[in-house]
């Protein structure tokens, strides 16, 4: 959320409230994850550079706000934002993002007090669909459980939240509840930039599930004479290992994949992701993850769909080309990161990214293929990373 909001910050400092008294200066650097207490006047001046550096960076990435995230080759990315409500509008259109990738509407259903109705999500659905038009808008039916709660719904607390009663899982369970989603997403789909994609999908029959409750829905506005787009495609997340396995099944089914990598790579390596205890298992360039990502853009691009990236993973500048490398068509960041992901594109070969995505798939070692992917952004991007004092 801060990264969203643009707002430094920095995690897991245990001692630094017993550290600091009041009246004391901290230098807050959120690209180290460090806070210096006091910092002295050649620390100051030391960030005062960096300040400087940053704002010449800042120079060159408004500089391609409006050009296309296309690599030297040619290789066209569709490069998105994700956002969380209508109020993110802004942020998109400012950063320059090709539109949305991934708008997670579980943040209309929490801090209030009852469930928003279909005319209250219809609103501020069809308010960014015609703020973006003609960029496509994704819009992600409703994610609630695991770490996303809304206290009026009043769910029983459970062992293993998040591998229980979540997302597609809640919503097949709560067919009023997700058909009022799933009409003001269709009537949203009136403005014509509108697709949908389910969370948490495991298997073919979530997603069957689901479609049969999107025709119900049509046949309900069909009725009523309400507008709708007939030809609204839908797709669907891959976040469980189980659906990058059958990604093949699923491709033939599918308009769209997209890579959910946060909860992907907590599924598959077994590793919570809100648990700092966990953290150094929490591997993006572990070669299982790797594989399923492959597996599942190779069955996007055979069946003739596209595969895009929508976790925390595909706004690091780092992994950014390994992903293009592996054939990923879309990447979608916090709106704040589009320019940094634009500007590494762009000064990308994608015969690079793909030497750089052969010698991943060869590797057995997460930690040696960061490395590479990091010599390799360096070396393409050397400004991004000048972040050291
Ligand atoms: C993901 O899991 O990568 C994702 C984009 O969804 P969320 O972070 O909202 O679970
Ligand atoms: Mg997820």
């Amino acid at each position: 959320m801060a990264r969203s909001l643009g707002i430094p910050a920095v995690v897991g400092l245990q001692t630094i409230a017993d550290e600091l008294e009041t009246g004391d200066y901290a230098l807050l650097d959120g690209y180290n994850g460090t806070v210096v207490v006091n910092p002295t006047d050649q620390t100051f001046f030391e960030y005062g550079q960096l300040a400087k550096i940053k704002a010449s960076l800042e120079e060159k990435l408004r500089e391609i706000k409006t050009q296309p995230a296309v690599t030297l080759d040619g290789k066209i990315i569709h490069l998105s934002a994700n956002i969380e409500d209508q109020n993110d509008v802004e942020a998109v259109l400012a950063h320059g993002a090709e539109g949305v990738g991934l708008f997670r509407t579980e943040f209309l259903f929490i801090n209030r007090d009852s469930l928003p109705d279909e005319e209250d999500q219809y609103k501020v659905y069809r308010q960014v669909a015609a703020a973006l038009k003609p960029n496509p808008v994704i819009i992600r039916t409703l994610d609630l459980g695991g770490d996303k709660f809304a206290s009026h719904l009043q769910l029983a607390s459970e062992m293993n939240p998040f591998l229980g009663w979540r997302a597609i899982r809640f919503c097949l369970a709560q067919p009023e509840m997700f058909c009022a989603q799933l009409r003001a997403i269709l009537r949203a789909s009136a403005e014509g930039n509108v697709k949908m994609m389910y969370p948490m999908i495991s298997g073919l029959d979530e997603w069957n599930q689901a479609n049969a409750l999107v025709e119900k829905c049509k046949a309900e506005l069909r009725e009523k004479q309400i507008p709708f787009d007939e030809k609204m495609e839908i797709g669907a997340m891959i976040e469980i290992p189980s659906a990058a396995l059958i990604a093949d099944a699923l491709a033939q089914r599918v308009k769209f994949f997209s890579i959910g990598s946060n909860d992907l790579i907590q599924y598959t390596l077994a590793a919570d992701r809100t648990n700092e205890k966990v953290s150094h298992l929490y591997e993006p360039t572990h070669p299982a993850i790797l594989r399923l990502i492959k597996m599942t853009v190779d069955a996007a691009h055979q069946h003739g769909i596209w595969a895009g990236v929508c976790g925390e993973i595909a706004g690091d500048p780092a992994l950014a080309p390994l992903l293009i490398g592996l054939g990923v068509d879309e990447l979608s960041v916090a709106p704040t990161v589009v320019p940094q992901v634009k500007y590494i594109v762009r000064r990308l070969k994608l015969t690079e990214a793909q030497a750089l995505a052969e010698f991943a798939m060869r590797c057995e070692s997460p930690s040696e293929i960061y490395a590479r992917c990091q010599k390799l952004a360096r070396e393409t991007a050397p400004s991004l990373f000048e972040n050291k004092t």
